[in-house]
């Protein structure tokens, strides 16, 4: 369908293409929809040549100079909303009207830090000698590498690239192997601003390969990284090669705790909202829910009836509220998962099947499910589903809700329900998590610190936070007399 259109990496401002390339796929059919190249070690090591050599120049410009780019590449972006949304669509697999949302979003996240960028502001200490000033400056780190994941292809990369330009630092950027096309979309349009050569870089195909090329080399001062813990394990281990900095944006395991008091509607209309956005491959996804006794019965029913009125098609069609799953190997973790829960006991609610019908059964679809009766011995407890699985647990005491929320390595979201303020503040107080909604499920904001605790990750997206990770601190004592 797009054939050789987004066959091509970028070095040094200038299209490169290979030999080796490699098929993306639609996930609603199966079916190849374009090529891009095949990319390792020597591409890697070209583009952070590039990267390296635009670093000084670039880190030399006004926050000013650099925020006019990224205004411009929102513009760009924008102006081409309606192709980005499909092409992102038809390679993610995602509702087209999500696929709208989220290229608008690229341009929230873009002109955002277009403007942080022009606060990064440095310190002045006051000193313990006379005749002395203690300054702090912000410097830009370097040249950073970026990794991206299939599940918001065009979001993340805006939350990486956009702070990373803002601070000053040439990048090389890695997407997703099933989502590459949008990233060269959105890369195009970037240095369709005029952007000086070598300050972006993006290089397609093996991701171990490129990943260690990109830490073996002194020269990358930075690793962000969205995606699995397993992976954000191995790119921590390794940094320590070089003391490369590192932001992991990895997994979590999120509950939502809904007590008795809380507005029951709300409740199911947050729930539904993320936890079957994106074919529930959201990071910071609901993966549990907790319902009080005395209302899980009526949500539970709420619930349901919400889901089977959830339309699933592929994602270009009009009205379709789940697309396929991204990847064939997310589609076999759910089926395991559920399988594991259901022979344990868990009563399937609706759902509960992958979709084999006529039109889908070559694509990865999974039909949306809610599992009622699910309890600690089963799999989907433990692990992050990241499909449209949504099992209700049941809990009568506060304090040991909390606890069973934070039997968990992960920390990354929580979500709860609830009116009573005093309570409120205990669970803020006591979930383990990085990220926290009350009555509510939505945490994404340009202007807010997201990251997780535990093996959720180390670092925050988003907010001056999320600029700090791509600037050093760089402290001078200075005598004057
Ligand atoms: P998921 O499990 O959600 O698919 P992954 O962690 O496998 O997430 O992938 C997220 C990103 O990390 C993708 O761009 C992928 O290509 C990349 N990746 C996977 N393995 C490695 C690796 N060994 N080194 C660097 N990047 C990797």
């Amino acid at each position: 369908m797009y054939g050789d259109k987004y066959n091509f990496s970028f070095i040094n401002g200038e299209k490169v293409q290979l030999a080796a390339t490699s098929e993306v796929i639609n996930p609603a059919t199966g079916e190849v929809i374009g090529i891009v190249p095949d990319g390792g070690e020597e591409l890697t090591r070209r583009a952070i040549d590039a990267a390296a050599q635009a670093f000084p120049a670039w880190s030399k410009r006004t926050a000013g100079q650099r925020a006019s780019y990224l205004l411009d590449w929102a513009e760009r972006v924008l102006a081409d909303k309606e192709a980005l949304a499909q092409l992102l669509s038809l390679e993610q697999g995602k509702p087209l009207d999500e696929a709208r949302g989220e290229i608008e979003g690229v341009a929230v996240y873009i002109r955002w830090y277009a403007e942080e960028g022009k606060r990064a502001y440095g310190e002045i200490i006051p000193a313990s000698r006379p005749g002395q000033q203690l300054l702090v400056f912000r410097e830009a780190i370097g040249v950073v590498g970026l990794i991206t994941p299939a599940n918001f292809p065009a979001a993340i990369l805006a939350m990486k690239v956009a702070p990373a330009l803002a601070a000053g630092c040439s990048f090389v950027l890695k997407p997703a192997e099933q989502t590459p096309m949008i990233a060269v979309a959105l890369v195009s349009h970037l240095l369709a601003t005029g952007l000086p050569a070598g300050v972006a870089n993006l290089v397609t195909g093996d991701p171990a390969e490129i990943g260690s090329t990109l830490q073996a080399d002194p020269r990358v001062r930075k690793i962000a990284f969205t995606g699995s813990t397993a992976v954000g394990k191995i790119l921590m281990r390794q940094a320590a090669e070089n003391v490369q900095r590192l932001t992991l944006e990895l997994g979590g395991n999120a509950p939502v705790v809904v007590f008795p008091d809380a507005d029951l509607d709300k409740a199911v209309d947050g729930i539904m909202g993320n936890k079957f956005e994106n074919c529930g491959q959201v990071c910071n996804g609901i993966n549990l829910i907790y319902a009080h006794e005395d209302i899980h019965q009526a949500l539970v029913e709420k619930l349901a009836e919400r889901i089977k009125a959830l339309k699933v098609a592929h994602g270009t069609e009009p009205g379709c509220h789940i697309g396929p799953m991204i990847d064939p190997s997310y589609l076999d973790k759910v089926e395991t998962l559920v399988n594991d829960a259901v022979e344990k006991g868990a009563k399937v609610v609706t759902g509960g099947y992958r979709i084999m019908e006529d039109g889908y059964q070559d694509g990865y679809f999974y039909a949306p499910t809610l599992l009622d009766g699910v309890h600690a011995d089963m799999e989907l407890t433990r692990r992050e589903i990241f499909g449209p699985v949504a099992p209700v647990l049941t809990f009568t005491d506060e304090a040991d809700v909390l606890r069973r929320c934070n039997d968990t390595p992960y920390g990354l979201a929580g979500y709860v329900y609830t009116r009573d303020a005093a309570r409120m503040f205990r669970m803020i107080a006591g979930l383990q998590v990085g990220n926290l909604a009350i009555n509510g499920t939505s945490l994404a904001n340009p202007q807010t610190p997201f990251g997780g605790v535990k093996e959720s990750g180390i670092g925050r997206v988003g907010g001056h936070q999320g600029l700090e990770e791509y600037m050093e601190l760089k402290y001078v004592a200075l005598t004057l007399e």
